[in-house]
């Protein structure tokens, strides 16, 4: 079997760690796999790099910054090689560029273009194990480029989806996809399996346990994912095809999205063209947009609001400094958005009932909300965050 093996953040946070990760491919190599591994960088490495950065500039270039956070990736990878030879297990550490990772010139949010299996093939084939650090690729022009936050992800399912491996499995530190973060609720339950559709929205809307790009690409590739824990030896849980799964859930999992702001037009022209413009200048700063609710219009003016990433709120203001399209715009970061997904909700109704319910009798207020096939989500005070995902946890029966 071909395994691909990615181990995240804590899992490579201290010299033991690393050593235990050591012990860890080995032991899948000898058991007779042909084994890749995939490292993040020690947790809190590329927020240390990113605040070192910021000590000198307020907008360094993202080129530069490239080549820096590339850097903590590299060391995890190539002190995991220097442990695996050292408990006799032959091992060469690879650059993601090395491995072959091609990407497009979008540095600090590089997409994949291609990968050149040849040079990971190489080591495979003299019975090695390639040690690839995660989260970056080359351009064209032989920059380095990283993948974006949570990238190593991603570097793991697309190089288990070119090299054609029976497994990708995501190392971290919780058993697996639980149906609600269990740092928030403890009452979370492991779930055995998940289908690439709930995993993507649950990635999507916030729980960060897989980047969301890594599990868009395991359902294009068909990459069999297991995210386990390397703490221990439990089952971890498989994400596969919806067909997979014999019995769907009403509702798989609740999230919580803390990197949320709120920006509020009030006095808006109700006339055609107005909110192409105001989200043609913020397609233009490449913010993503998310929630939209525009109200019904009363003398000539409506007002719309809209969510951004919390991170992006200063990028979105600038944009908003030039237009002229409402009375006041008000900006709030104050906010959290909070979401229950479940592929069993397609053929049910009653489900978006239950959750305003809940809220309403815990005293949380709506302030927005939007639904999809497979999801609810809900704009509500932050302060209010942890308290709703644990009531829509039980009313949902979750923890049972
Ligand atoms: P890594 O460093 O291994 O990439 P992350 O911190 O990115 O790990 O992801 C693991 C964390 O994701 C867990 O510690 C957990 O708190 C959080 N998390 C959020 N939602 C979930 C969920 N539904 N199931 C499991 N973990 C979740
Ligand atoms: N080290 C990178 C980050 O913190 C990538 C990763 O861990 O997947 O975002
Ligand atoms: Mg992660």
């Amino acid at each position: 079997m071909l395994v691909v093996q990615k181990y995240g953040g804590t899992s490579v946070g201290t010299l033991d760690r690393i050593d235990a990760v050591a012990k860890r491919v080995a032991k899948t190599k000898e058991a007779g796999h042909d084994v890749i591994v995939v490292v993040s960088a020690m947790s809190g490495e590329t927020n240390k790099l990113i605040d070192y950065a910021k000590h000198f500039s307020k907008s360094p270039k993202q080129r530069e910054m490239d080549m820096l956070l590339s850097s903590g990736e590299r060391v995890t990878s190539s002190l995991l090689a220097i442990a695996l030879s050292e408990i006799g297990s032959l091992a060469v550490a690879l650059s993601g560029g090395q491995a072959g990772i091609k990407t497009d010139n979008s540095h600090t949010k590089a997409r994949i273009e291609s990968i050149d299996r040849t040079c990971i093939e190489k080591i495979i084939k003299k019975g090695s194990i390639a040690v690839i650090a995660g989260f970056q690729g080359i351009t064209e022009l032989g920059e380095v480029s990283t993948l974006g936050r949570g990238g190593s992800d991603l570097s793991a399912v697309a190089i288990a989806g070119a090299l054609e491996a029976d497994l990708c499995e995501i190392y971290t530190d919780v058993d697996g996809i639980y149906t609600t973060d269990p740092r928030i609720e403890p009452k979370a339950k492991k779930l055995e399996k998940i289908s690439y559709d709930e995993m993507l929205e649950l990635a999507s809307l916030g729980a960060n346990v897989l980047q969301t790009r890594s599990v868009e690409m395991a359902k294009k590739l068909n990459v069999n994912l297991v995210t386990r824990n390397s703490f221990n030896d439990n089952e971890g849980t498989l994400i596969t095809k919806e067909e997979n799964i014999m019995e769907q859930p009403l509702v798989s999992g609740v999230v919580l999205d803390k990197n949320q702001a709120r920006i509020t037009l009030r006095g808006v022209i109700d006339k055609p063209g107005i909110a192409a413009e105001i989200f043609r200048k913020l397609s233009k700063t490449d913010i993503n947009v998310d929630m939209i609710i525009q109200n019904v219009g009363q003398d000539g003016t409506t007002n719309l609001g809209f969510t951004v990433p919390q991170n992006e709120l200063e990028i979105a203001r600038n944009a908003m400094k030039s237009l002229n399209a409402s009375k006041s715009v008000e900006y709030d970061s104050d906010i959290i958005k909070v979401s229950i997904v479940g592929v069993g909700m397609k053929s049910h109704s009653g489900v978006a009932c239950t959750a305003f319910d809940t809220l309403f009798k815990e005293g949380i207020n709506l302030e927005m909300i939007s639904t999809s096939e497979i999801k609810i989500s809900i704009v509500i005070l932050a302060k209010y965050g942890e308290l709703a995902v644990r009531a829509l946890h039980a009313a949902y029966k979750l923890d049972k």
